[in-house]
Formats: structure tokens, sequence, C-alpha cells
């Protein structure tokens, strides 16, 4: 199944120059979300994960789906002040200034093995800040996993050197 081409892509959104690749086509697809899910999963069928951590917004809906299917939990790494309870805060460098993800404090104890997911990597940012905060609460990140790698951007070599195993099922050109 051609996953790539269930992938829109708006260019100039949501700034000129930009390519936004919009998932929410895919995620449609009853066969292609099903597809995207357990090829998301795969490498992960035989390792004991324990929790799955999403990244928001679109990070959650494919986590939810791969932690249901690898039979572990959910757990979510939102923008700042989103979380009703204590929270880590990670702060990363945008092109111009920074954000800020959060995570509960107590979202996994110490030694938990954990599967981070989000639907693109382009510089990242946003995926090397989850990355800190789950080590910072003790969690081993077992890797990474994501729909769409914009591999000159950079963010997925920049993971891999910094040990984790990143999974992604198809790459675009630019930014
Ligand atoms: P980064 O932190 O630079 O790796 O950016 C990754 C985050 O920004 C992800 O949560 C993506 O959903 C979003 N994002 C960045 N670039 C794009 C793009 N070209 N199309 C769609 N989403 C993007």
């Amino acid at each position: 199944m051609d996953l790539k081409s269930l992938v829109r892509t708006i260019p100039d959104y949501p700034k000129p120059g930009i390519m936004f690749r919009d998932v929410t086509t895919l995620m449609a697809d009853a066969q292609g979300f099903k597809a995207a899910v357990a090829r998301l999963a795969e490498p992960y069928r035989t390792e004991p994960v324990d929790l799955v951590a999403g990244i928001e917004a679109r990070g959650f809906i494919l986590a939810g789906a791969i932690a249901d299917r690898l039979g572990c939990g959910f757990v979510p790494v939102r923008k700042k002040g989103k979380l009703p309870w204590k929270t880590i805060s990670q702060e990363y460098a945008l092109e111009y200034g920074t954000d800020t993800v959060e995570m509960h404090e107590d979202a996994l104890a110490r030694g938990k093995r954990v599967l981070l997911v989000d639907d693109l990597i382009a510089t990242g940012g946003t995926a090397g800040a989850a990355v800190k905060l789950i080590r910072r609460l003790g969690g081993h990140i077992l890797g990474a996993a994501f729909i769409i790698d914009l591999p000159e951007l950079g963010g997925a070599e920049l993971l891999k050197k910094d040990g984790i195993d990143v999974h992604a099922l198809m790459a675009f050109e630019g930014h």
C-alpha cells in the first residue's frame, strides 16, 4: 500500500516556503491509517515496550493506536500549560524564538521503556525536547517513530547521533 500518496501537501502553509505535509488525509483513509499504525508498531512488536509517548497533537492519534496494538500504556507530551497535574518542562529552539513541551512529573517511573511517536520529524527540536523530558524522568527510550521524515532538516540524524533508534515510514524532500 502506497502511504505516501495519501499524504496531502499544502504549499506555503503556515508560511511562505513551507510545504506542509498533512497526514489528516492518510488518517481519514481506513486502510491507510491501519497500515500506518501497523508499520509504526512493527519494529517494536517483540520488544518489551512499557509506554508510548505521543507528541501533541497529531502524535496523540498515532501513539494511542500504537499503544493499543502493542498492549502498553500511553503518555502525553504537551505544549506548555495544558497538563492538569505537576509537570516538568523542556524548552527548545524554533527558527524564531523558543517553545516548551511538558510531561506530568509522574508520567513514567524510572526504568520504564518508552517508544516516542509523532507524525513528522523536521529539525528534531520537538522530538529532542521530548527525549530530554523522558530521560529526566528516568525513562529508557527504545526508539522514535514517525510517519514522515524531512531528512534535509536533519532531525532524524540528530536523534540517531544521540543513540536513538529512529523509524520513519517515508521521507519528503525540502522543508
Ligand atoms: P521539528 O521540531 O522541527 O522536528 O518539527 C516537528 C513538528 O512540527 C511536528 O510536530 C510536526 O507536526 C510539525 N511540522 C514541522 N514541519 C512540518 C511540515 N513541513 N509539515 C507538517 N508538519 C510539520
